[in-house]
């Protein structure tokens, strides 16, 4: 299975703060000292043109943090420092999503081993989300393919609330989002199908409600590819999930969706994204993801 990867996607952060970049070397890592992908399945990406983002994000947005010059209203919601670096490291992640997006409609399947900022906006960034990966990769692909249908599968703990606003009005488009209600973010933007989840639900009811939900609008929809957020924040030992999914349970939720999207006659083509992740026990978050690429590369 094709996997995008840049080094570049750790970006030294100040101490304390909470978003775990290690966990995108340390899961590359994993990845490859596990032997679940080769060196030789790996492309390094380099960041994503200008001409492919403004497709989806405001060009002054895009002046706005690759100078830095966010106000602190802004860079707050963001969570994330704006300046070159961080306009790099998220250039770098869209294009992961671009390329594999390209790579699963030709292969079947292909991964960024980042990916699924779902939180960011035409004009702005929310949640460490700084540009929105899936939207570009969508506009890009619709270039040639105007009447591609997509499905954004998004099992991260949070609404994705940038991708619906973003796609939800494109009749191509679905997005389903499974997610804690009363979580971050406050304010919800109605996708094609929300599934709103109790606070610290535990792995039977996530996995009920997404038994109930998911199979019946990927049989109405009938995509041609699918965006698979996958999400480590589920998990019980989450900071910021508010959900009590074990690791089994977690495992159970990757099997599930992989097999409803690869199980069939014709194999749904699906790109496999990181979406966030915060766990307590440090490498716990970059193990999660590890875990949904390592089940993906089962299908493959
Ligand atoms: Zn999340």
């Amino acid at each position: 299975m094709r996997c995008y990867y840049s080094p570049g996607y750790y970006l030294p952060l100040p101490d304390g703060h909470p978003f775990p970049m290690a966990k995108f070397p340390q899961a590359h890592g994993m990845l490859l000292a596990d032997e679940i992908i080769d060196v030789s399945d790996i492309e390094l990406v380099e960041p994503c043109a200008r001409e492919h983002l403004e497709r989806v994000h405001h060009p002054a947005y895009l002046d706005r943090i690759q100078r830095g010059t966010l106000t602190s209203k802004e860079a707050t919601l963001l969570g994330l420092p704006p300046g070159p670096a961080l306009y790099e490291r998220s250039a770098r992640e869209t294009e992961g999503t671009r390329l594999a997006a390209r790579a699963a409609l030709a292969d079947g399947l292909a991964a960024n081993l980042a990916g699924g900022t779902h939180h960011a906006f035409a004009d702005r960034g929310e949640g460490f989300c700084v540009l929105n990966d899936v939207a570009v990769s969508v506009r890009d692909l619709q270039r040639e393919q105007p009447d591609l249908r997509v499905l954004v599968v998004d099992t991260d703990a949070h609404q994705g609330n940038g991708t619906h606003a973003l796609l939800g009005s494109d009749p191509n488009v679905a997005t389903y989002s499974i997610h804690v209600a009363a979580n971050y973010p406050s304010r919800k933007v109605s996708g094609t199908l929300d599934v709103g989840l109790e606070r610290y639900a535990r792995g039977e009811a996530y996995l009920s409600a997404l038994r109930a939900t998911l199979p019946p609008l990927l049989e109405r929809h009938a995509p041609d590819l699918v965006y698979w957020l996958s999400g480590a924040d589920p998990h019980q030992n989450d900071r910021f999930g508010q959900l009590q999914l074990t690791l089994r349970d977690m495992q159970e939720r990757d099997r599930l969706v992989l097999g409803w999207l690869r199980d069939r006659p014709r194999p749904l083509s699906t790109v496999v994204l990181y979406g966030g992740g915060y766990n307590r026990e440090p490498l716990h978050t970059a193990r999660l993801h590890r875990n949904s690429v390592a089940a993906a590369c089962d299908w493959a």
